[in-house]
């Protein structure tokens, strides 16, 4: 089965509405997708109305912003209720800085010679409460500045960079309660992005599963083939399951939704145990 469970609509930083989100993964022979906004589910509702239309199986899912020991985190919930009133809530705080944090950004990027680019992010983003460094590499990829996303990453918007702000998100252990609240499934991804030792990644992963994290995403556009074998491993180690994602955000940015390769047989994927 083609299972993607992790990818952005409009409703943070990706460039398709949740509705096209849907229609692309049933197009390109998605049989199950999770859409997995940051710190949103406002997408979830359209999203579903594509999804009966087309028979895809659609989960409900949310990325959340997490620092650990000074690092941001994302984890995936997955199978939320999007009603759940701990998690809308515990959502709403997380989002809350964005703006304040986008606006120092664009101060810190403008002493380094580059004028308007809060405003130019601002007007990228569908929804300016959800406004991210995405945006900010595609105003400064449009403004001709970078080649392109990764390179606008590289040199402007990672740790060290003029234009990166650091940012208090929510608590790990918080985050993983309000997706167990809201009776879904928390999954680390891409484990493989984080700047962490192989004994800071296995604490993490210990203290991840401790606290009621159920999987890491193994197959994942951040990954490499090295990596599906090292977090696949690490995932058997730890008692996690498995999980499949392309963090598709657009058409021409990073990887196609359902395209990236298939788990490892050998592993306990996070959708075996569900209804289909
Ligand atoms: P933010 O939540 O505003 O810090 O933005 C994080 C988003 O930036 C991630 O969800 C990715 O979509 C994107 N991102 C982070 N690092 C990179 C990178 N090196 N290349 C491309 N996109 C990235
Ligand atoms: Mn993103
Ligand atoms: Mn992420
Ligand atoms: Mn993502």
């Amino acid at each position: 089965m083609n299972v993607d469970l992790h990818c952005h609509s409009t409703a943070s930083d990706g460039a398709l509405s949740p509705g096209d989100v849907v229609r692309r993964a049933a197009s390109l022979g998605v049989e199950m997708l999770a859409l997995t906004d940051h710190d949103q589910l406002e997408g979830l509702r359209e999203a579903h109305e594509a999804a009966r239309a087309t028979g895809i199986v659609l989960v409900d899912g949310v990325e959340i912003s997490v620092s650990w020991r000074g690092v941001t985190l994302h984890v995936v919930g997955l199978g939320v209720d999007a009603r759940n009133p701990a998690l809308s809530a515990g959502l709403e705080r997380v989002r809350s800085g964005r703006l304040q944090r986008a606006r120092e950004m664009g101060e810190s990027l403008e002493r380094s010679g580059i004028s308007g680019s809060f405003e130019g992010a601002l007007a990228l983003a569908e929804n300016p409460a959800m406004v991210s460094r995405t945006h900010f590499a595609r105003y400064l990829t449009h403004c001709g500045r970078v080649a392109g996303i990764k390179e606008a990453f590289r040199r402007y918007l990672v740790p060290g960079k003029p234009g990166y702000v650091p940012h208090r998100w929510a608590q790990l252990a918080d985050a993983l309660r309000w997706i167990r609240d809201a009776g879904g499934l928390a999954v680390l991804a891409h484990p493989g992005r984080y700047a962490l030792s192989a004994g800071a990644m296995a604490s993490l992963l210990t203290e991840f599963r401790a606290a009621g994290g159920g999987a890491i995403e193994v197959v994942t556009a951040s990954h490499s083939p090295d990596q599906y074998a090292l977090f696949g491993a690490l995932a058997v180690q730890h008692g996690l399951a498995a999980s499949r994602g392309s963090d598709f955000h657009a058409p021409d940015e990073g990887a196609e939704l359902g395209g990236l390769p298939a788990l490892d047989p050998r592993l306990r994927p996070v959708w075996a145990e569900w209804e289909v």
